[in-house]
């Protein structure tokens, strides 16, 4: 009651609650099915920095967790493992600063990324977007693995990350990488400042240092000419579609996609219509850009030259649209095409939940065995075509790294193949972390063994590292700003 009295003090009586109902409605992730509840004592809201600040000290003092909400749990740990505070950052959205000039923006903690992208692509520039819709808010985005379309060319969004000011665990306000100076005269202008990268230690971190209260990104030239287009092969070709991921990744285009055909089976089974030529199974969707016409004409003649000496054939009707219908794919609302195919496809496999594999990373020129051993696995324990969809969704990055998912549709109240799935990934686990591939998504504790067992070198580092130094040193906020 008194710590309740107190948060009431810092953000206001109509900021806290302990409702049943409110907080049930926080307890379930979007990613992790039904099954992952993870429910929070209080649910607290913030409005500035300073809250969070005096927020995490009294957690501190009454020794109470504290766990600040995303979005969805889909790359995090799912949300509060060990109830207490719930934060929710939505009324800290502001957007602070768009700079034309220097290409920077920078907003508060729990500014949608969506709603930022919009903004910064209104001003003539722009931050590559995942399919995302308007859930996601810039922290979560900052501090876990997530990859967009424009990720072939510009990496993960956390290598666009610049600077954060954070709210240490011990309430200690920092600021590191440009938002250390973000109020001087030059304003938030590089990541990199003396010394090592401080911004670094909070990427990927999934909010183990501290909360994230502002995020400082930069932002691309948005060129003004854009080419569309898709190429397909059949399933036996995979080697030539493997030679053509790898060249063009390496061209550094905007954007390079992979799908198996098993990604376009929802419209066929909604129309009864293909939107495929009968041989077509690997689809591979290219993003090019250009200052000029003549540039995005040469970029496209690349492409098409290497497509078609890996006997590639052109697709026309996949990449036009793919974009244009991706981000909104998952707001119903906008996209009621989305409601109706996904209902026909479970429909079809009385399936009534989309499952997802792991999210994994491994070389491009990986991608035919991961494939097979993924196709392996499906055919054996029957998820596989139709009608249990599986479907592989594969994103080429920069660094010549693939980071791929898999989803499969299956009727989850149906305990066959729910341990049907199981199999499937136990094996893919087994036979995945022995070649060395790492795990992208979420983080301890929902985390493969794998992920852990071939990082136990960094580990056994970072253990060594914490040995040597004193903690109250790395705590002190002059060290970090
Ligand atoms: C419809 C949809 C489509 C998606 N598609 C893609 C896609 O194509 N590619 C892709 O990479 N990802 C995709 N995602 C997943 C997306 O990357 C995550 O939703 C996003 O990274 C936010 O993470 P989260 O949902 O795990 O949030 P959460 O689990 O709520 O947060 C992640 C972690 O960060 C912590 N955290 C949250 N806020 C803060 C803060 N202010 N300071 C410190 N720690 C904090 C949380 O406690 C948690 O540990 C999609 C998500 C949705 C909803």
């Amino acid at each position: 009651m008194e710590i309740i009295a107190k948060l009431k003090e810092i953000v206001g009586p109509e900021n806290v609650s302990t409702s049943e109902a409110i907080c049930q409605s926080y307890a379930y992730s979007c990613f992790l099915s039904l099954d992952w509840m993870t429910k929070p004592d209080i649910v607290v809201m913030a409005e500035t920095t300073l809250q969070v600040s005096d927020i995490v000290k009294l957690a501190n003092h009454y020794g109470v967790p504290i766990t600040p909400k995303g979005c969805a749990g889909g790359t995090g740990h799912g949300g509060p493992l060990h109830g207490g505070i719930l934060l929710d950052l939505t009324h800290m959205d502001e957007i602070i600063l768009i700079d034309t000039e220097d290409m920077k923006a920078v907003t508060e903690a729990g500014c949608s990324f969506f709603k930022l992208s919009q903004e910064v692509f209104k001003k003539g520039m722009m931050l590559p977007t995942t399919e995302y819709g308007p859930g996601p808010n810039v922290a979560a985005s900052a501090i876990t693995p997530v990859n967009a379309f424009g990720k072939t060319r510009y990496g993960r969004n956390i290598d666009l990350v610049e600077g954060f000011e954070v709210v240490l665990p011990t309430g200690e306000i920092v600021t590191v990488g440009s938002m250390a100076y973000a109020d001087t005269r030059f304003g938030p202008f590089y990541r990199y400042i003396h010394g090592p990268d401080l911004v670094g230690l909070f990427t990927q971190s999934n909010g183990a240092y501290g909360i994230v209260t502002k995020v400082a990104y930069r932002c691309l030239h948005r060129p003004p000419n854009w080419g569309f287009h898709a190429y397909c092969w059949p399933e036996d070709r995979i080697e030539e579609v493997a030679r053509v991921l790898m060249e063009t990744t390496a061209l550094e285009l905007f954007d390079v996609h992979i799908n198996d055909k098993w990604k376009f089976a929802g419209f066929e089974i909604l129309t009864g219509e293909s939107m495929l030529p009968k041989e077509a199974y690997f689809i591979v969707a290219f993003t090019a850009n250009g200052e000029s016409e003549e540039e995005l004409k040469a970029k496209e003649n690349t492409i098409q030259e290497i497509c078609t000496k890996n006997n590639g054939s052109f697709l026309p009707g996949i990449a036009d649209t793919f974009f244009e219908a991706w981000p909104t794919f998952f707001c119903p609302a906008s996209h009621p095409i989305a409601v109706e195919m996904s209902s026909a496809i479970m429909e079809h496999s009385k399936g009534n939940y989309m499952y997802i594999y792991d999210s994994i990373n491994y070389p491009i020129s990986r991608f035919p065995e991961v494939y097979d051993k993924i196709r392996e696995i499906g055919k054996k324990h029957g998820i596989w075509g139709l009608p249990r969809l599986t479907v592989y969704d594969g994103f080429p990055m920069k660094s010549q790294v693939m980071c791929s998912q898999t989803w499969a549709f299956i009727n989850t109240r149906d305990a066959y193949w729910v341990e049907q799935i199981y199999k499937c990934r136990d094996e893919f686990r087994d036979w995945f972390g022995k070649s060395g591939g790492t795990h992208q998504q979420h983080f301890p504790p929902v985390i493969p063994a794998y992920a852990w067992e071939n990082q136990q070198g960094a580990h056994d580092l970072l253990k060594k590292i914490k040995s040597l130094l004193d903690p109250n040193d790395i705590l002190s906020p002059g060290t970090f700003s």
